[in-house]
């Protein structure tokens, strides 16, 4: 009887301990649409394909409706980096794409690494790393929690679109070389790329795609969503009007592909080729696979988010995204993986486009107020060059010089402030240590203060007025601001572990690391502020 008792007892606790055992999906998909506003979801609902990817993620899937940036500059860089650390700029300190680095006096690239050297682009140039950042990622805690078993990988056409999604501890991050046409990746990484990848980018597909050009997927007259082809804002780069040409560029210009859709078919394919040489998702270690499509960006700026380009760049992307998640289906198994899908920063109407239908908008030349500007102050302080940098909406100050000359710092912020306060489109400009006394909406003050990282920012922040954009050139758009257009994105939940059905309150960027390590039963990462969205989970 007690022999009984004991093997029952055996029997029951194995039964248990097998159906208590830890349940993780095989593989985590993050894809990141490189400039995507939330309202793409809807602008196309009707011409989104019923197996394509945007439909299948909005109706089996988790969609969580106002998902927003919490902090500024709405830039690629930041954007990525607060994806993966669930964190913000002032905590992970990537606080632009460049930003001006106060303690070296210099400019500095995000992800530049000046001690590793780039592997593949037949160079023998200075590559990237993720250094500059940090803070962990969910990749890197996946790492730490299955003790470097569960594998990492990053693509993108950018670089900085791959890598810091990828983050510090990932198998590999891989992106485009302009030059040569070929997916890369630094010595951070590796000493030689895979034989595989050397395959892949031996198969010259830019070649293949440039062959095909680019024209509408569907007749030009049924892009009613969007403006004329032909007009005066779109930037000349691969031309203004369909059907795109692309044959010029073979074995020349290996650039042009970013600005055209197949940009997103060679970021799939590449994304499809880790899965396979890499065995993602094969085994019971959970594998993640960073995904960033960077040509939505490219033309965005170029021809602005109501084109019937991007449009059509958005129609295509959706059966892409459709056939990977079939792909995943077949190499993965549905419901054996969990993707989620989001943006790293939406975009401002085209300034010209908006004034033409009488809505307020317009730009401003950041680089020609700087000139400006260190002339009035030349003139008041006797030195030259006291603004060293005008990037991301904020004014740096070339301190060594304030010092060194024994100026007054404050006296110098307080006429930059006074200047730029009257130029057209300002709505505030304010020395960011000083916010705190600055009469301002509370979410607008979080957001300056969540992007300010002192060693790497401006002493004076600028606010422009709605759809007042920062403008370097003639043609096009661009994105940076805290206003909706710029911040409020998709984020859209999908597959193991994800129950179905839409969030209206109000979550962040941020909370997409702190919702993953939520499923996974993983760390946050190390510098997380977000919360678990506790609706998307079963
Ligand atoms: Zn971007
Ligand atoms: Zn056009
Ligand atoms: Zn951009």
């Amino acid at each position: 009887m007690r022999k009984l008792f004991l093997s029952l007892l055996v029997v029951t606790s194995s039964i248990i301990s097998f159906s208590q055992s830890l349940n993780r999906p095989k593989l985590i998909v993050g894809i990141v649409i490189d400039q995507m506003r939330w309202d793409y979801l809807y602008r196309y609902y009707d011409r989104y394909a019923a197996n394509g990817g945007f439909k299948r993620m909005l109706n089996q899937g988790h969609s969580c409706e106002n998902t927003f940036i919490p902090y500024t500059p709405t830039v690629t860089a930041p954007g990525h980096a607060s994806i993966y650390t669930g964190s913000v700029p002032a905590i992970h300190g990537i606080t632009g794409n460049f930003w001006w680095e106060n303690n070296k006096g210099q400019s500095l690239y995000c992800t530049e690494d000046p001690t590793v050297k780039n592997v593949g682009a037949g160079s023998e140039e200075e590559s990237q790393s993720p250094r500059n950042m940090l803070a962990t990622t969910i990749g890197d805690e996946l790492r730490l929690a299955t003790n470097f078993r569960g594998k990492v990988f990053g693509v993108a056409l950018k670089d900085r679109g791959g890598i810091l999604p990828a983050g510090h501890n990932a198998n590999a991050a891989y992106w485009y070389d302009g030059r040569s046409g070929n997916f890369i990746s630094s010595t951070y990484y590796m000493k030689d790329l895979p034989t595989w990848v050397k395959e892949f980018n031996g198969k010259k597909l830019v070649d293949g795609y440039y062959n095909q050009g680019w024209n509408t997927l569907y007749p030009i007259n049924t892009y009613i969503q969007s403006n004329k082809d032909d007009n005066k804002y779109e930037s000349k780069g691969i031309g203004t009007v369909f059907p795109y040409d692309l044959k010029k560029f073979i074995g020349k210009n290996y650039v042009a592909v970013l600005t055209t859709p197949h940009g997103n078919t060679l970021t799939s394919e590449f994304a499809k080729a880790i899965l396979t040489n890499e065995k993602l998702g094969t085994d019971s270690e959970t594998d993640l696979l960073a995904i960033s499509y960077s040509s939505p960006d490219y033309i965005g700026h170029g021809f602005g988010p109501n084109s019937i380009e991007q449009e059509d760049d958005f129609l295509r992307l959706d059966k892409e995204l459709g056939d990977l998640l079939d792909f995943f289906d077949a190499k993965v198994g549905k419901d054996q993986y969990v993707v989620f899908l989001s943006a790293d920063h939406g975009v401002s109407q085209v300034p010209e486009y908006m004034s033409e239908n009488k809505l307020p908008a317009s730009k401003i030349n950041p680089d020609v107020l700087k000139t400006e500007l260190n002339a009035k102050l030349a003139q008041q302080f006797g030195k030259q060059n006291l603004v060293v940098s005008s990037m991301n909406y904020q004014y740096s100050i070339n301190l060594p010089l304030i010092d060194s000359a024994k100026l007054d710092k404050e006296a110098i912020i307080d006429a930059i402030v006074s200047y730029v306060s009257w130029q057209p489109g300002v709505a505030r400009v304010f020395p960011i240590e000083k916010i705190g006394d600055i009469p301002l909406n509370s979410k607008l003050k979080e957001m300056f203060v969540n992007g300010y990282f002192p060693r790497r920012c401006g002493q004076v922040q600028v606010m422009m007025e709605p759809h007042w954009i920062e403008s370097f050139g003639i043609t096009g758009t661009t994105h940076g601001a805290w206003n909706p257009y710029d911040s409020h994105i998709p984020l859209l939940w999908y597959g193991w572990g994800i129950k179905p059905g839409k969030t209206n309150r109000e979550v962040y960027m941020t909370d997409i690391a702190a919702t993953l390590a939520a499923m996974l039963h993983i760390q946050m990462p190390s510098g997380c502020v977000g919360k678990p969205i506790t609706e998307v989970m079963k």
